[in-house]
């Protein structure tokens, strides 16, 4: 199979058709094989349905129904694992993706990339959304050393080693960019046009923005200190134990010429500085006690084979 199409969705009924009649036609342009998989992520407006009578037509059509709505990440997460193309191309169900894009995509993957990210650089959405995502992406680039601009656009293609090696869970869908870069993959990006949603509505709210923000601390962590948290935690723990130290020290020597040194806000300042640096420690060692139970076969991803 060459191209398989991965399509989340959540109650976009009126766009199935269109959507996936546009897809197919692109992609039968190419001459290549493919499948469409939709995740139905618990939609109760008939989309569902609606797929079913489209298989019909539509033979390439695979559809997975998950039993509530788990979130675009969960989503995802189950359209790789079941994906069976050489290249797998995302895009969300609601016509703001185009699909014209999808030749362009796979170009840019056949010319060397293991992942290429849309940028919907002329973007058609709410002005409470783009300013906040501007700010994001420009937060997620400072830290992460990534040139890329938009993060979070649906619109994807990957070489099917890089999806299979990356799980998706949470939120983290976001940051697929980021984890792939760090596992040695090549990531591209390519401007791609972006449309208004016609039809339904977004099904993101602003909380979209705090989750967001979690998951980039949860992807700097595992991207840095997965298998080694006590590098993290000794570090602030040493630092905040050896502050505390040299203020004790120093309020000691005080002490014996004499001073009173119990009401001291400085002496306060030192025991916490020193609780909370054994506390860094703590978490470090616990970190690792975590990593030292459990399978560690995922430190490292293969990118070819010769036999
Ligand atoms: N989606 C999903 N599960 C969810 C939320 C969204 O599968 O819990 C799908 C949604 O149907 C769409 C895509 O993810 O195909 C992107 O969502 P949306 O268009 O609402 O996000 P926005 O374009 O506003 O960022
Ligand atoms: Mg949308």
């Amino acid at each position: 199979m060459d191209i398989s199409i991965v399509v989340p969705l959540l109650n976009e009924s009126e766009s199935l058709a269109e959507l996936t009649e546009r897809v197919a036609k692109e992609i039968n342009d190419l001459n290549k094989s493919f499948e469409i998989v939709f995740i139905d992520d618990g939609s109760t407006d008939g989309s569902l349905d609606i797929l079913r009578k489209l298989k019909k037509q539509y033979p390439q059509i695979r559809v997975i129904s998950f039993s509530r709505n788990f979130g675009k990440s969960a989503a995802l997460s189950e359209g790789f694992r079941i994906a069976r193309g050489e290249i797998v191309i995302t895009m969300d169900a609601d016509l703001q993706d185009d699909p014209t894009e999808i030749p362009k995509l796979i170009h840019e993957i056949e010319s060397g990339f293991d992942l290429v990210s849309g940028w919907k650089q002329e973007r058609h959405d709410p002005i409470n959304k783009t300013i906040p995502s501007k700010f994001f992406n420009f937060i997620t680039r400072q830290l992460t050393g990534i040139k890329i601009h938009d993060f979070n656009c649906g619109l994807k293609a990957y070489r099917s080693r890089v999806i299979k090696a990356i799980p998706v869970y949470g939120e983290l869908h976001r940051y697929l960019p980021v984890l792939a870069h760090w596992l040695g993959y090549k990531v591209g990006e390519l401007v791609v046009k972006h449309h208004p949603r016609k039809f339904g509505y977004s099904k993101f709210g602003i909380k979209r923005f705090f989750n967001g923000f979690f998951d980039l601390l949860t992807v700097l962590f595992i991207t840095r200190y997965r298998q080694k948290p006590l590098h993290l935690f000794g570090f602030m723990g040493l630092g905040s134990s050896f502050l505390g130290g040299i203020i004790l020290l120093y309020l000691s020597i005080l002490w014996f010429q004499g001073h009173g040194i119990g009401q001291r806000p400085l002496f306060f300042l030192g025991v916490l500085l020193m609780i909370v640096g054994v506390q860094f420690f703590s978490i470090g060692l616990i970190g690792e006690m975590l990593i030292n139970t459990r399978d560690n076969s995922v430190e490292y991803t293969i990118k070819d084979k010769i036999d």
